[in-house]
This record gives structure tokens, sequence and C-alpha cells, in this order.
């Protein structure tokens, strides 16, 4: 394949053309080390007639486009198969005066999740979504995968936060849907179709989201409980006591034992225990005596640590939010990412140790999950050549449930193969009906959600 790289230097200047493997490097392996794949340049446009100009000569010339964000996705989707032309968001930073009265702002698609945060904190509101890669994930990215993260159970996904897009199509042309209406019935909601596309569809260059109210009293439980059906069967109750309530999120023993290798925290209880919540209850006013007198009759409840103070609650935070660095720590694992509906989740984590070790014998398993979206984050270290097989078993076990094989993460290139275990055939031939009508030269992301 012959890349138009004077064109392509014209488009975005020489500078923003990088093909010495010293420079596309970093672009070429995702976050886990498990996808990577050589590009033929990557290309750093700044500005959406930019990027437009750059789709429009891949386009004509036929040459495959990556489409890539801050690289902290975990499912290749943003890795090059080899040869293409990878197309990093990045530059596109720039982020738009906030809207108090109408609490919106619009962002440019490489603004990162920590960049929007200050700037809605700044002005006395904050974003609804949070997940721990919030220092490189870009507005782009959590559009293009609608993560999730830790705050779903009270915001929504990402999709719940978009209220406009700016995207250009493989054929360089350009869609913008940036008024922040709070109403639109004139049609398809294009916007809401990106969200989630996994860039197969268009290049997201800004979005326009709404933002959420600041509450800053915060409280931060961690639970020890009897078993994952004692955490599920609390929820009611929680939701019903706590309007507060922000997060709700699973750990076990052997994620916390690894935690706890890799950071040098102590043991959260003197002794280890079944399955652990953690929950954190956001308000204008302290939320601690509403939180304890939820939980403190809690069925299965055998111990629990409550923090009012910041740095109380970044201690127990900690025990959650560093699995993911803990587990790449030891080496690279399988990441499924995966959602079952809220009853079948002990069934699940039951399931699951038996499942891996039948095909895998010498593997480790650590789960964690956001619990409310009956979500679990399944990760299988030392799998050797058996990945596939534990990727099988795993998905085939989260089907036969009635679970989705990707909950969050979205389906990248590591689960194009299992597609059919979530979407019928019909869903799928209509998936790939709107590629072909948006993409008709498969210029975007080939090989990647659709087989
Ligand atoms: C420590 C850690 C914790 C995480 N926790 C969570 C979590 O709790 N919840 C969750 O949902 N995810 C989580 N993730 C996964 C990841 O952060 C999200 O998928 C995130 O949305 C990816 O954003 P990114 O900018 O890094 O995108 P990339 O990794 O660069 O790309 C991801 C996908 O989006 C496409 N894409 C990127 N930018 C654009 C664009 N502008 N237009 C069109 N397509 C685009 C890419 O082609 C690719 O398919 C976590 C990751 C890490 C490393």
């Amino acid at each position: 394949m012959t890349l138009p790289l004077d064109d392509l230097r014209s488009a975005v200047g020489a500078e923003h053309v990088l093909v010495d493997a010293d420079l596309t490097r970093s672009y070429e392996s995702d976050w886990t080390g498990r996808f990577s794949g050589r590009a033929g340049c990557v290309v750093r446009p700044s500005s959406t007639a930019e990027v437009s100009e750059v789709l429009r000569i891949c386009d004509a010339a036929g040459v495959p486009v990556v489409v890539q964000g801050g690289n902290t996705g975990l499912v290749g989707g943003g890795i090059p198969a080899g040869g293409e032309v990878l197309l990093s968001l990045t530059r596109l930073d720039s982020l738009g005066e906030v809207d108090v009265a109408a609490a919106q702002v619009s962002a440019g698609a490489g603004v990162t999740l920590s960049s929007l945060q200050a700037a809605a904190r700044a002005a006395g509101l904050d974003f609804g979504v949070d997940l721990a890669a919030r220092d490189s994930a870009t507005v782009g990215g959590l559009v293009a995968t609608n993560a999730g993260g830790i705050r779903v159970l009270r915001y929504g996904s990402m999709r719940a936060q978009l209220l406009g897009a700016e995207a250009v199509l493989a054929d360089g042309s350009v869609v913008s849907r940036m008024a922040g209406l709070a109403k639109d019935g004139t049609g398809y909601d294009l916007v809401s179709l990106l969200c989630g596309s996994e860039g197969t569809l268009g290049v997201v260059t800004a979005v326009r989201l709404r933002l959420v109210p600041r509450v800053t009293a915060r409280c931060v439980a961690l639970l020890a409980l009897s078993s994952t059906q004692a955490a599920v069967d609390l929820l009611p109750g929680l939701r019903d006591r706590l309007p507060s309530l922000a997060g709700a999120e699973l750990v076990f023993a052997d994620g916390i034992a690894l935690v706890r290798k890799h950071s040098g925290l102590p043991a959260p209880f003197d002794e280890e225990h079944p399955a652990y919540l953690l929950l954190e209850c956001a308000d204008r006013v302290d939320p601690t005596d509403a939180l304890v007198e939820a939980v403190s009759s809690a069925e299965g409840l055998l111990d629990a640590r409550v923090a009012s103070d910041a740095a109380g609650q970044r201690a127990l935070w900690a025990y959650r939010e560093q699995h993911t660095e803990a587990i790449n720590a030891e080496g690279v694992p399988v990441k499924l990412d995966v959602s079952v509906p809220l009853r079948s989740l002990p069934s699940l984590v039951a399931a699951l140790p038996e499942t891996v070790r039948a095909v895998a014998p010498d593997a480790r398993l650590v789960v964690f999950g956001h619990v409310h979206e009956g979500n679990l984050h399944v990760n299988v270290l030392d799998a050797g050549p058996l990945d596939e097989e534990v990727t099988d078993a795993v998905l085939r076990l989260v089907a036969s449930l009635s679970g989705s094989i990707s909950s969050e993460h979205g389906v990248g290139r590591a689960k194009v193969e299992w597609l059919g275990l979530s979407r019928s055939a019909t869903e799928i031939a209509a998936m790939r009906a709107i590629k072909d009508a948006l993409d008709p030269r498969g210029t975007l992301n080939p090989g990647v959600l659709l087989p």
C-alpha cells in the first residue's frame, strides 16, 4: 500500500506526519501490552478541517485509517493491524467556556477527562463520567466507546452526557450538531449513533456535553460482606434510602491482595472476607450519617470502614482503582469486561473460577466490577497461549446467562469473533448496513467491532 505522505504533510504540516519508528512507537501498542501493530504513519491534525482533509485524502487513495485518542482503550480498537494511517486526535484539545446557565460545555475530541472535570469544577459544576484512566482518556475516545466508569449508577454512561457532536465521515464530509439543544425531534439521532461506534462510522472532532451539579460533601465506605449475593441484596435498600449514592464497586480478597502487593497499602481489615463493596455517597450536606444508618443493619455485613475526610476516601478508593494497574504489573492479562442481569451476577462470580480452570489450569483470575450494572471486569493472568480459549469459555458463560460480552470497553479487535454471542445475525446485518452507508470503502477502523 502506497501512503499519500506528501498530501498528508500538506494537510497537517510535515512535523505532524510521523514515520520514524522511534516517534510512532508509543502509538502502536496499547496500555496492557496485549495489542500492538505497526502504523504506516501517525498523522496529528489540529482542527476539524485538517481531520476532514486527512480523511478525504486517505479515502480517495484507498488507505485505511485507525483512529486514536488517549490510547487507554482495553480492546485494541485504536491500535493498527499493520500499515494503516494512524490518526491521533490529541491535538484537538480546545475546551470552550462553560455555559453555567445551560450546564453545558463544548470540548475538542482530544481534551482529557481530567481537564474536562477541572474546567467543570472551576465553574461550580462537575462532569458525570469518571474513570481511573482520567488523565489520558479523551472525550473523543470516551464517546466512541460509550465509556461507563464509577458514576454510571448516578449519572449514566457517556451517551447520557452527550448533547451534540461534530464528526468527520470517512469521505471527509463534516456533520456538526453542537447547539446543545435539550430536545431535538428531527429524525435519526446521529450523535447517539456515533456514541459507541468505536471509530467505525466517523471521527468525532468535538462534543457538546451536559454538566451536573457539583456536590462536594462525600463519604466513602468499604463494606466486608459474606457473599456477592449479599452485595446484590443490599442495592435496593441503598437506592431507596440513599439518593446521594454515587458509586457501588465490587472487589474481592485476591484483587485487594494484588493491589497491596504493588502499592504497599495496609490490609483494610484484620482478616479476609468473601466480598467487598465500596460505596460512595456525594451530597450538599455530609452524607456520612445517612450512609452509616443505611448499611449498619445490612444482612451479611461482616465489617466496615467509613471515611468522611478526603485522605481517608482516597485510601479506600485506592483498593478499587489500583486494580487495573496492579493486574498489569503482574503480566499481560486477558481482559474481559462483561455484564449480566443483576440477579445473575452471583452465579457468574461463582462459575468463573471453574470455567477458567477447565481451559487454563494454571491461570490466575482477578475480578472486580461496577455492581449496580451487573458489570464484572474479568482478568486472567498466566493464561499463556490459551488466551483465545479463556476468552471463548468466559464469553460463552456470560452469554449463557443472557449477558453482554462487552459492558463498557467496547468490542474493538479483541472480541469481534464473539460479537454473535451478544447480537443477533439480524442486528449485525443492520449494523453492517449502517457502516456500509457511512463508510462504503471501509476506510475507518477496519477489523474493529464488525467482522
Ligand atoms: C486504568 C484504566 C481504567 C479504565 N476504566 C474504565 C472504566 O471504568 N470504564 C470504561 O468504560 N472504560 C475504562 N477504561 C477504558 C478506557 O479508558 C476507555 O475505553 C476510554 O473511553 C478510552 O478513551 P481513549 O481516548 O483512550 O480512547 P482510545 O483508546 O484512543 O480509543 C478507544 C476507541 O475509540 C476510538 N476513538 C478514539 N478517539 C476517537 C474519536 N475522536 N473519534 C472516533 N473514534 C475514536 C478508537 O478508534 C478506539 O476504537 C479504563 C482504562 C484504563 C487504562
